[in-house]
């Protein structure tokens, strides 16, 4: 499921946002070009550097608005284009991506791509906007390249283009195995297409898979999400994301709820839900680092005392002489290689409040506490190519900018480390009082919520912050 945080003033209640918890610490651009961070020329000096002036940016996410269906709970910005306008809406987007690196030190850690199903765009359009990605040097220092499937979409010829192009993790939305509850979702794919597309992505040699699931769809039972659980965990994904399914305004289903065609599943049984979701999945060895997100636990340090050489790791590099003449291994003295990390990076990138830019109609971007968004429309977008209309653009305030922080870094489990003497008065108050109910509480000097707190976190979250 696609995911761009929603501005502060535009916070839906079920409180998708975004902010930081500590952008100074979370500097991946190396050689001082970090997270938040303009990287200005040193004006007593001639510099022959034009990068020397331009903001570091950690994260792009790539918005591709085409589906050949629309979901009845969907309200992204995602059509059913009839006029064959993939090519020239390729086009349109090396056109942006080629202006905003030269504006931009354009070298991000993680990229994601959304929509709308980016994996209905043709392979040939992916491999021109891969190329020409690779040429501008885009994908130098990338970690972490994510692209969302729909599982009726994922052949053979994308995978291979997209893992040699860069791509090293797939999103799948698989949302239930269930047949009849897709159907309620008006969702079209067949269950055995995800199991299908993970084979077919790991033959392509991309193992990193997330699996989206949603839970408390109507006629949902407890029995039915256990199973979707069981069938999920059988695919062995590296992660998974499972949403509560919101009635979203202007959506079908919304408007199917409101003539009485399905009835939202009572709220205990949704709480029952996600109960069973964080016992099962903490069994099953995912950890739960966010609100709806789970990453498979890493394997547990090597039990070894000697130094351990790991190939193509930091941070000191030496030649074994163990090793054949070229290879290049890293002594770990103090077994202090980091362990695997199945997070979802670039989320956790909204979530710490870096810098990202969006491109494609109805992609957001957040650039040094600025917030806009490109235009939701694809033929204003291909016209107006390489300079898509802005909509909603702010600055943050000082004020805006702490609430963000507070908003977003709650939704992950490490919580936030936070003086609450630096919010209002009210927000120190509303903390306080939910620390005292035990929703909120204190964790290695982190505020984070409880267990109590995650069921009713988007209501705490709406009371912490004065509308
Ligand atoms: S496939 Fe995704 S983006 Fe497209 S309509 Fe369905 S939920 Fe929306």
């Amino acid at each position: 499921m696609p995911y761009q945080p929603i501005p502060l003033t535009n916070m839906p209640p079920d409180g998708h946002a975004t902010s930081p918890t500590n952008p100074a610490a979370q500097s991946h651009a190396g050689a001082g070009a970090g997270a938040g961070v303009t990287i200005n020329a040193d004006t007593s000096a001639e510099t022959s550097d034009p990068l020397a002036t331009k903001t570091a940016v950690d994260s792009l996410y790539i918005h591709v608005p085409f589906c050949f269906h629309k979901c009845h709970y969907c309200d992204f910005y995602s059509i059913v284009d009839t006029q064959q306008r993939q090519a020239r809406f390729a086009d349109a987007l090396i056109c942006e991506l080629t202006q905003l690196a030269d504006q931009y030190l354009l070298q991000p850690t993680t990229i994601f791509a959304g929509g709308g199903t980016p994996t209905l765009l043709e392979p040939i359009h992916w491999q021109r906007f891969l190329r020409v990605a690779q040429t501008l040097g885009i994908l130098n220092r990338i970690h972490e390249f994510t692209v969302e499937a729909n599982p009726e979409t994922v052949t053979d010829e994308l995978a291979h283009i997209l893992a040699t192009g860069g791509v090293n993790r797939i999103s799948i939305g698989a949302q239930s195995f269930n047949p009849t509850l897709l159907k309620t979702l008006e969702r079209w794919h067949e269950p055995a297409n995800v199991q299908r597309s993970m084979t077919r992505l790991r033959n392509a040699g991309i193992n990193n898979i997330n699996l989206d699931l949603i839970f408390g769809i109507p006629g949902q039972t407890l029995d039915n999400l256990a199973d979707d659980i069981d069938r999920a965990l059988a695919l062995q994904p590296t992660h998974l994301s499972c949403y509560s399914l919101t009635f979203e305004p202007k959506t079908a289903l919304t408007a199917r709820r409101d003539r009485g065609e399905i009835q939202p599943i009572d709220t205990g049984i949704d709480r029952d839900m996600y109960a069973y979701l964080l016992d099962r999945l903490d069994d099953a060895g995912y950890d739960h680092y966010e609100i709806s997100a789970w990453s498979k636990r890493p394997p547990p340090h090597p039990p070894t005392h000697s130094p351990t050489l790991y190939p193509h790791a930091t941070p000191a590099h030496v030649t074994s002489p163990t090793l054949p003449l070229a290879a290049t291994c890293v002594l770990d003295t103090n077994n202090t290689r980091p362990p695997i990390d199945y997070r979802c990076q670039h989320n956790l990138a909204y979530w710490r409040n870096q810098n990202w830019l969006g491109i494609g109609p109805g992609a957001a971007s957040h650039i040094n506490n600025q917030r806009w968004k490109n235009l939701p429309h694809l033929a204003r977008y291909i016209d107006t190519s390489p300079t898509p209309a802005r909509i909603d653009h702010e600055h943050l305030t000082h004020a805006e900018q702490q609430s963000e922080l507070l908003m977003m870094g709650l939704r992950l489990r490490d919580g936030i480390a936070i003086e609450p003497a630096q919010f209002p008065t009210h927000t120190q108050q509303e903390i306080q009082r939910y620390i005292t109910v035990k929703m909120l509480e204190y964790h290695h000097n982190r505020l984070r919520f409880t267990r109590e707190g995650l069921f009713v976190a988007d209501c705490i979250l709406a009371d912490l912050i004065p509308s």
